[in-house]
């Protein structure tokens, strides 16, 4: 019957002929919690949810979801796995994880 789908690598755009790797990204709105000032408790926060919820509104569904969270998913070939594990967002200098390389000599 059909054959499965051949699968091209997401950055190098080649065929992925050995191990395919995925790679997932979300992208999401983080919760650092609420502070709340003094000077927070002289808003008038009748008026400002009333401006949240007509913000809202306006918005599609759609575009409500992306602003909230974001998603991708990929395909990579080995070579481009580790390469994307080594920098993932190309970053000069990036900062190691912690806990990350340790011990690696
Ligand atoms: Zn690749």
């Amino acid at each position: 019957m059909g054959k499965a789908k051949i699968k091209k690598c997401a950055l190098c755009g080649r065929q992925i002929k050995g191990e395919r790797f995925i790679l997932r990204i979300v992208c999401y709105s983080a919760y650092d919690g609420l502070e709340i000032e003094p000077w927070d408790l002289r808003k008038n926060f009748k008026k400002l949810i009333e401006e949240e919820v007509k913000k809202i509104k306006k918005l599609s569904k759609r575009k409500l979801m992306e602003e909230v969270a974001k998603w991708w998913e990929f395909s990579l070939c080995k070579k481009c796995a580790s390469k994307y594990r080594k920098n993932p967002l190309r970053i000069k200098n990036p900062a190691p994880l912690s806990g990350a390389g340790r011990g690696d000599k």
